[in-house]
């Protein structure tokens, strides 16, 4: 056995704090040491060189480099040893940057720490055993699950790629809430001008399968073979075959609220979600139509003349395989309703920010007039209030949505378009405008429209006639503020979608306090998660505007091509091995897996039946939770077994 030591100085990082030519004579003397040296930068190319000459001149065949975090450079490491035809997993790195210089002031403590921690490593290394990467195949299919702006984003960017993609959403049509708006700030183009050339690009491209009112129902495997069945619910309308004559929707006598327009508009059991929907076809609502189960009624069906209508239609499981799965379930505004002191529900001229999109928009249900929902009047004077129900960790949500701002801004220079000597009021807490040009937006709101901006926090709002009376506190004079509005339109933020919790169990993702889910990082990692393979776009991680939502969802895209371009996937030497004649199949391994990795096998064994752990190394992450849950030893964690941490340990705290 001859090992080499490597001290690096990390420039002043670590010799500051560290005497590493101290520890490097030290490490001469530790077991099996055949070279100690120290350099400036280890990293660097010369430093590496120093390493790989060792290598060939002094026949090394364990490394052990003292430097940074293990996150930072075991790659360039390893790669530098398997350079020299050594198995990448016999190098140990010491991290005497992150947990020693970085955390120590004093250089006597910082010395005698980073050389006992040198010596655990050395002896370490002595027991380290070469290990083997394996890998699986890659099926080149991708997976994006939510059909909004960033699901559709996502999906065009890997069809556009060359990958076969499928796009689920669970509702009649693709466009989420970006397809429920009027305009969009900062600019104010009107949001379907630019969203449904996406929905139709979708609908068209050879490379991307469309499933509407679908759901995902479970999903198996691992990164490059993920197994998924998903369950398409019927539209009791041929796709192919409507038309969209509408002659089925004046024939239909049930009347439902429509929940595009916010429940402002009726609309039929037979429908189409908006006129831009796709797939550009109907669909039947069949909790309202009186045609399925029992048949009552099929007046459609007697008027719909390419026979589109098909109320015997059932659902279906499809079962297909990918490689890589975005999700991109997006978000749902804080129900206001909990929002009692605001009176929704009871005042009917209090609405929601999405109300307030539908009723501005010309394709609404008042054409774009704006009119309050209590008796269809002009409303003079509109109370925009920001933060309903947002930044109130006593009550309500503890965090900014970051929207809110900007949508309450763009609300109130819409409604001055419109009504241009009606009065709007922005009842805010603080003005949040962090994006390009939104600042911008938000000075020429107040400045050039004459939109008010007022500091404070609204209490309580009362019907007061036909008027409603707003009562707060103005927190810039100190005086409580009482005012009287026509309309009040509250800006509530975003939660997660209804169903994130049982999509982020499915996928095996964890979901942060909030209940959005969790990024792998938040800085570094945005669109990855825990689960290789499986990425995330858009608001399905936390409140994004549409600018963010959409370079989320491309970077979720490009980061699920890295794995569908390869034909084959490295899966990691360090993962878990189980001990069979020590396994008795008590599954507590499989209960401590955070990544599903290990299940129960029954075997046949010495002529008996019997269940052993079965380790899924594709899925494994070699963290090392089974190997510690085990109460009889029968798991080891490659790379880290008892021995090699009791020879790391057995050096800690030696004088
Ligand atoms: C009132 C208001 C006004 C706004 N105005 C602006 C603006 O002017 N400019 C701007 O930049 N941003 C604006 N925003 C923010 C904007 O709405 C979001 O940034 C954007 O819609 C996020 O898109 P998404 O795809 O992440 O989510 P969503 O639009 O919520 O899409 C998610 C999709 O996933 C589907 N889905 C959910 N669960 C499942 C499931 N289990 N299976 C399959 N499908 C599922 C949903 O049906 C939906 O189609 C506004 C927000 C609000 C509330």
């Amino acid at each position: 056995m001859k090992i080499g030591v490597y001290v690096c100085e990390c420039g002043s990082n670590i010799a500051s704090t560290v005497d590493v030519e101290a520890i490097v004579e030290q490490a001469k003397e530790f077991p099996n040491v055949e070279v100690s040296r120290v350099y400036k930068y280890m990293c660097s190319d010369p430093g590496q060189e120093i390493i790989k000459k060792d290598i060939e001149e002094k026949q090394l065949d364990r490394i052990v480099v003292a430097a940074c975090s293990p996150r930072m450079h075991e790659p360039t490491f390893r790669a530098v040893i398997e350079d020299k035809g050594l198995n990448p997993y016999v190098l140990e790195m010491v991290n005497i940057r992150e947990q020693v210089s970085w955390v120590h002031e004093n250089k006597k403590d910082g010395t005698e720490k980073a050389a006992s921690l040198l010596k655990g490593a050395v002896l370490r290394s002595a027991l380290m055993q070469p290990l083997e990467k394996k890998k699986v195949g890659v099926t080149h299919k991708a997976l994006v699950i939510g059909g909004g702006i960033a699901g559709i984003q996502a999906a065009l960017d890997l069809a556009d790629m060359g990958f076969k993609t499928t796009l689920v959403e669970k509702t009649s049509s693709i466009g989420g809430k970006m397809a429920q708006m009027d305009k969009t700030f900062p600019t104010l183009d009107c949001s379907q001008c630019i969203l449904s050339p996406k929905m139709v690009d979708v609908s068209r491209h050879p490379n991307i399968e469309l499933l509407s009112l679908s759901e995902v129902v479970e999903v198996d495997g691992y990164v490059g073979n993920f197994k998924v069945k998903i369950k398409r619910n019927p539209r009791y309308v041929i796709e192919d075959k409507c038309t969209l004559c509408d002659d089925c929707v004046p024939v239909c006598p049930v009347i439902e609220h429509d929940e595009y327009n916010q429940g402002f508009a009726p609309r039929r059991a037979i429908y189409i979600a908006y006129p831009q929907a796709i797939p550009a076809s109907y669909v039947i609502d069949p909790d309202a139509c009186l045609g399925i189960d029992p048949l009552i009624c099929a007046k459609c069906r007697d008027v719909c003349g390419p026979e589109a209508i098909d109320f015997d239609m059932q659902p279906k499981i499809i079962e297909d395989e990918f490689g890589a799965i975005i999700l991109a379930t997006g978000y749902e505004t804080y129900p206001i309703e909990k929002i009692g002191e605001y009176g929704y529900g009871t005042i009917p001229d209090v609405i929601s920010g999405l109300d307030f999109e539908r009723i501005i928009s010309s394709g609404g249900p008042t054409g774009g007039k704006i009119l309050r929902p209590s008796d269809a009047t002009v409303p003079k004077t509109v109370v925009f209030i920001h933060c309903a129900g947002s930044r109130d960790p006593s009550k309500h949500l503890p965090y900014c949505s970051k929207v809110c701002c900007m949508y309450s801004t763009k609300h109130a220079l819409q409604y001055k378009h419109v009504v241009h000597d009606g009065t709007a009021i922005n009842f805010y807490i603080d003005i949040r405008t962090g994006g390009k040009d939104y600042e911008e937006f938000y000075q020429r709101a107040a400045e050039e429209d004459h939109v008010i901006y007022l500091r404070g926090k609204v209490s309580e709002l009362f019907q007061d006639g036909d008027k409603i009376l707003i009562k707060g506190a103005d927190t810039l004079s100190g005086e409580t503020v009482e005012l009287h509005a026509d309309l009040v339109v509250l800006a509530t933020g975003m939660i997660p979608s209804e169903g994130t919790k049982e999509m982020a169990s499915l996928l095996n993702v964890s979901v942060g306090i909030n209940g959005f889910i969790r990024e792998a990082h938040p800085k570094l990692k945005p669109v990855d998660t825990a689960i290789a393979g499986v990425f995330v776009a858009g608001t399905v991680t936390g409140p994004k505007d549409i600018p963010e939502t959409v370079s989320n969802a491309s970077g979720a895209a490009s980061r699920a091509a890295g794995i569908l371009s390869q034909d084959e996937l490295e899966i990691e030497g360090t993962v878990a091995k189980v001990e069979e004649s020590l396994c008795r199949g008590c599954g507590l391994c499989g209960e401590a897996c955070p990544y599903s990795a290990i299940e129960l096998e029954t075997v046949n064994r010495y002529g008996h039946t019997m269940q052993v752990a079965f380790v899924n190394e594709a899925m494994c992450k070699g963290c090392g939770s089974c190997a510690a849950a085990c109460l009889n030893g029968a798991i080891n964690q490659l790379g880290y077994t008892d021995g090699q941490i009791l020879a790391l340990i057995s050096a800690l705290g030696e004088e």
